[in-house]
């Protein structure tokens, strides 16, 4: 990889401190989801311990225009409440066989949004007493909720259960925030942590590779920001699911992938970036629709790497059976009427069991073609 321009971040890795760490992605002008601003994303990854960081993360501007960012983070606002996802309820059932059949367990959410999960938790043990902390400007809260960002010391007793939900990929310096966690965890305490799964972002090539995430874990890097916890259960299947806990013997920690594993994957992505998002472009010059399959947060992500590549909003469409309005909210794009030959769907989710699922939908139908970003093209039905 040629080296990057300015401005240069952390070179030595967050969690073990071993460096200065390669280079692994490289974008003078990566974009947000939420906001028109574009920001270097260099990504590093640690020989020692495997976590993958965002080096640029800890320069420049990226602290004044993340806090924006973060403050208008309202990922399920178009979604009606709990989101009854295929991802939240697996996350559930992980989480109740953690619980081992406890009734009345303390919980704490960091991060809770709208408080979605909570109160699918509280649906199934309804002696449960929950509590969410949400650093945004969620209106909408829908469980008990503390406004502001995660103290430590904002509790007056400890948690048999403590959430965080795609959360932890987006902290810089993570050992210092996981160490405020072992604070308000019970002795018998659980840790539930879901956040993408590195490997599996690496082989399906999704877009998680942004401005957004700082850390990006497999259980062997994860563990060396949880020191003192152990790996009570593990679930790679889609994210990586994970329960930490103080007591009793932990499982093996599964590896990461190696050096040569994160560096082929993500020169591979970065090319089949350029690739797909070349063959979107041609597809709408030519006067084919393109068709955003999902309107949520990725949606926001995809349209805008893409948007500057695209001759406006002209043959842009949006499909999403979850959202009911004639326009989606973000962009403004109408909603699409009919399927046809001329159409390029491209499937907006940064979780591959999700584009697979939507990609299951469109089978049998004729289409110009079915885009993963940042993966590759299929045929209809074979995505
Ligand atoms: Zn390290």
């Amino acid at each position: 990889m040629s080296a990057p321009a300015l401005p240069r971040g952390l070179e030595a890795c967050p969690a073990c401190g071993a460096g200065p760490c390669p280079v692994v992605l490289w974008e003078p002008a990566a974009v947000l989801a939420n906001s028109s601003q574009g920001l270097p994303l260099e990504l590093r990854h640690c020989p020692d311990c495997g976590l993958v960081f965002q080096a640029s993360a800890y320069a420049g501007d990226y602290d004044p225009v993340m806090t924006q960012v973060y403050a208008d983070y309202l990922k399920s606002e178009q979604f009606p409440f709990p989101r009854r996802s295929a991802e939240n309820l697996a996350s559930l059932e992980f989480v109740l066989a953690g619980l081992g059949g406890k009734q009345d367990p303390r919980v704490l959410e960091i991060g809770s949004n709208r408080g979605d999960f909570l109160y699918l938790l509280k649906e199934r043990l309804p002696r449960a007493s929950v509590l969410g902390v949400e650093p945004s400007r969620q209106e909408d809260l829908r469980v008990p909720t503390l406004r502001g960002c995660f103290e430590p010391g904002m509790f007056a007793s400890r948690f048999d259960l403590v959430i965080m939900q795609h959360v932890l990929e987006h902290i810089k310096h993570p050992l210092a925030f996981t160490q405020g966690l072992g604070q308000v965890l019970a002795d018998d305490g659980l840790l539930f942590l879901e956040a993408p799964d590195l490997g599996n972002s690496l082989a399906q090539g999704v877009e998680d590779f942004c401005l957004e995430h700082v850390n990006y874990f497999s259980p062997a890097s994860l563990a060396r920001c949880l020191p003192g916890l152990s790996l009570a259960a593990c679930d790679q299947s889609s994210f990586l699911r994970s329960l930490w806990r103080r007591q009793g013997p932990g499982l093996a920690i599964p590896p990461g992938p190696d050096q040569a594993a994160v560096a082929d994957g993500l020169a591979r992505y970065a090319k089949n970036k350029r690739d797909l998002i070349r063959r979107i472009a041609a597809h709408q010059r030519s006067g084919g629709r393109v068709v955003f399959y999902g309107a949520a947060y990725y949606f926001r992500m995809v349209h805008r790497r893409l948007a500057p590549e695209l001759a406006g909003d002209a043959g842009l469409y949006f499909h999403d059976d979850q959202v009911a309005s004639a326009r989606e909210p973000a962009f403004g794009l109408p909603r699409l009427e009919a399927w046809g030959p001329d159409c390029l769907a491209v499937l907006c989710s940064n979780n591959f069991r999700v584009q697979e699922a939507m990609a299951a939908r469109l089978a049998g139908l004729a289409l110009a073609g079915v885009v993963r970003p940042w993966l590759a093209e299929f045929a209809p039905g074979r995505a």
